[in-house]
């Protein structure tokens, strides 16, 4: 009997599954399937882009039949809504019911409000393509009623821009921005003086985790572009017209995007196993506990370092793990038993981008801030686009992506 395996979700960690199970396995020799809500695959680290509409959001979508060979792969355009994995079965929204010999699950994150006030229905966050495309649509709204409005409405914070959280999504959005208003005002003919673009962060420095000297590198570079950070300064609650800060002060804005945090997926919560912040710590085969059937990857998962901190959910990560649960699926195809390898991350360094041109990052040893790590930026994005479209998915998006 061909062994059925079904994978959830074709982000980073999804696809990586798929295309390491395509590469390598013959027609026939197993039924493999992917579900995903969309026929398309998105560059997920470049959603800031769009956001801030320095870039079209086509250019970071990539559609699944340009990746996957249809006739490898069954490809189901569908919304997963229920993972009862103690029945061995997955239920979709259109009401389908579909069976596995082995379940990948890697679904992505949802946004993580911290239980603050109003932030879930007043905030924008950067999540998916649509999501920034209501970002984008908005803040060119916001440009275009202010002009059309005479100016009049300065004291309402018309032309104020917050974003929450100034980790790696934050920073990249408000670097994106700061080099897109200027576009903005240029078009709309708009006083600069009365834009604002302010990054609030809850914990003492910006970009936790980051070399220190890189921060302020990327905090100067920030400010001198016209970004106003309040560090050390958490939100309290988000109204439909202004952000409360936890010392009282309110600051008027109709434009609030939150990158403060993210957990896992809520549909992680009817796997009915035990989850932390809806992420699922994995054994060391990247599997349920308990579950010899189920793989748990990318930011449904949770992986803890040697020092037993969790590492933080990546793209990096993602991937390694969709290559690595890929190849224990083909031991299992070709085997009655799975030969089981423990989920080791290599990490490969990290680079923040701080708009067009600039950036910080560490690559091993390396330390890099400006033009040099912008450009190790552009060979990271090149790179993956490379192991999954190869050269001419480099050639088509490459560019772009700049
Ligand atoms: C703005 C931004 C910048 C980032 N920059 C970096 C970076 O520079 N480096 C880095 O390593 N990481 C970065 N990250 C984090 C990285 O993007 C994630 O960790 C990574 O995408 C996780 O991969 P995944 O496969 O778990 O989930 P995703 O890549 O999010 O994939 C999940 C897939 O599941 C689909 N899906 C979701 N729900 C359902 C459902 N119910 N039914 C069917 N399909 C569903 C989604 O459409 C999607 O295709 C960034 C994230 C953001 C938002």
């Amino acid at each position: 009997m061909m062994k059925e395996i079904l994978i959830l979700g074709a982000g980073y960690g999804g696809l990586t599954t798929a295309l390491t199970l395509q590469r390598n396995l013959s027609y026939n020799e197993a039924k493999i399937t992917l579900v995903n809500k969309h026929d398309y695959h998105y560059i997920t680290t470049h959603l800031h882009q769009p956001a801030a509409g320095t870039v079209n959001p086509s250019k970071i979508k990539i559609n699944l039949n340009e990746l996957i060979n249809m006739e490898k792969i069954n490809f189901v355009k569908a919304e997963v809504k229920e993972l009862p994995i103690h029945e061995k079965k997955v239920i979709l929204h259109n009401g389908d019911i579909l069976t596995y010999d082995i379940l990948v699950v890697s679904l992505g994150s949802d946004v993580e409000t911290f239980g603050i006030e109003g932030l879930k229905e007043y905030a924008f966050s950067i999540r998916s393509i649509n999501s920034v495309q209501m970002i984008r649509h908005h803040i060119e709204k916001i440009f275009a009623d202010y002009k059309a409005t005479n100016e009049q409405k300065l004291d309402e914070g018309e032309l104020t821009f917050i974003v929450g959280g100034a980790g790696f999504t934050g920073i990249e959005f408000v670097g994106e921005l700061a080099d897109r208003i200027p576009q903005l005002i240029k078009t709309y003919d708009i006083d600069p003086n009365n834009v604002r673009i302010i990054n609030i962060e809850a914990a003492p420095n910006a970009l936790p985790g980051f070399d220190p000297k890189l921060v302020d590198y990327a905090v100067e570079t920030l400010k001198n572009k016209g970004v106003e950070f309040k560090i050390n300064t958490p939100i309290k609650a988000c109204t439909k017209n202004s952000v409360i800060l936890a010392n009282g002060e309110e600051i008027k804005s109709k434009t609030i995007v939150w990158t403060g945090g993210v957990r896992g997926s809520e549909i992680i919560e009817t796997m009915g196993i035990e989850t932390i912040r809806s992420r699922v710590k994995v054994d060391s085969f990247l599997r349920a506990p308990g579950f010899q059937d189920v793989f748990v990857i990318g930011d449904n998962s949770i992986v803890f370092n040697e020092e037993g901190k969790p590492y933080p959910p990546t793209a990096q990560i993602a991937t390694q793990q969709g290559e690595h649960v890929g190849k224990q699926i083909m031991s299992f195809v070709r085997n009655e038993e799975m030969e089981l390898t423990p989920f080791v991350f290599h990490f490969k360094g990290t680079v923040a981008s701080l708009g067009k041109g600039e950036a910080i990052g560490r690559i091993g040893n390396w330390k890099l801030a400006g033009y040099t790590a912008a450009v190790m930026k552009n060979i990271i994005d090149n790179r993956y686009l490379y192991s999954i479209g190869g050269l001419p998915l480099v050639l088509k998006k490459g560019k772009i992506l700049g």
